[in-house]
């Protein structure tokens, strides 16, 4: 294994008396409390945790390579959703999205995966439980989409910018489908130099996106899964799925 990894010592060194006004209205600060190995089934990276003064989430970044002052890095923003990314739960796609970036970012000398403990949008595991029931009951998938959370990003960026100037990474590639989340980025100092789009295997929980129609604004609501049942999206960044024609990958962002 020949990958140059982080400087541990130097950054837990730097992180352990940081201190500051924070990134953002919310002024969330953040810093490295600890590193260690993560060899996984995607390759082998480094996974480092952090606390923040604000609330006691532990938010991750997964990394490959030594990222530290480093420019074009890829970076793939990912929000913790327990029933997806743990259990396989297929009323959303979150573990498909998970999967793909860390696959992708394996395969490359350097990249960081930063995984934002958002569960639910922000709402939390049981609201969003709640959310699931109120559809299984038969709410619409607007309004379980309401009742989900349209989160306030804001905290997101402002955590995720925060966590990459603690890593010095110097400047990103975006693994997005949506470019306007490289201005919301950048809003918080975070130098942008390119975007990788996002793109999934097709598979039998995702080929409801390829039978869906690029049609008007807001058509992507109405996904209906394999099963027929209407999906939320619980990540804030649709996916592309191989095979999709220009015509649906351009209704992603309308
Ligand atoms: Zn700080
Ligand atoms: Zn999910």
């Amino acid at each position: 294994m020949s990958l140059i990894q982080l400087p541990v010592q130097d950054l837990l060194r730097e992180n352990e008396n940081h201190c500051c006004d924070g990134c953002g209205p919310a002024g969330i600060c953040v810093k490295i409390v600890s590193i260690a190995e993560l060899p996984t089934r995607f390759g082998d990276f480094q996974i480092v945790a952090f606390s923040n003064d604000k609330d006691g989430k532990d938010h991750i970044a997964i990394v490959r390579g030594d990222v530290t002052d480093g420019e074009d890095i890829p970076v793939r923003l990912h929000s913790e959703c327990l029933t997806g990314d743990a259990l396989g739960s297929l009323r959303c796609d979150c573990r498909d999205q998970l999967e793909a970036a860390l696959t992708a970012i394996g395969k490359m000398d350097k990249g960081i995966v930063l995984y934002l403990r958002q569960e639910g949008r922000g709402i939390g595991l049981a609201n969003k439980i709640r959310a699931y029931a109120l559809q299984d009951a038969g709410l619409d998938t607007v309004e379980a989409n309401l009742a989900l959370g349209f989160r306030d990003d804001e905290r997101d960026y402002e955590v995720a910018a925060h966590m990459l100037m603690s890593l010095k990474v110097q400047s990103i590639r975006l693994m997005t489908n949506n470019p306007r989340k490289i201005e919301d980025l950048k809003r918080y100092g975070v130098r942008v130099s390119g975007r990788i789009p996002h793109v999934l295997p097709p598979n039998p929980h995702n080929e409801f996106y390829l039978r869906t129609k690029a049609e008007k604004s807001g058509h992507m609501l109405d996904l209906k899964d394999f099963k027929g049942k209407v999906h939320l999206q619980e990540q804030d960044d649709r996916p592309i799925v191989k095979g999709m024609t220009p015509s649906q990958i351009e209704a992603l962002h309308e």
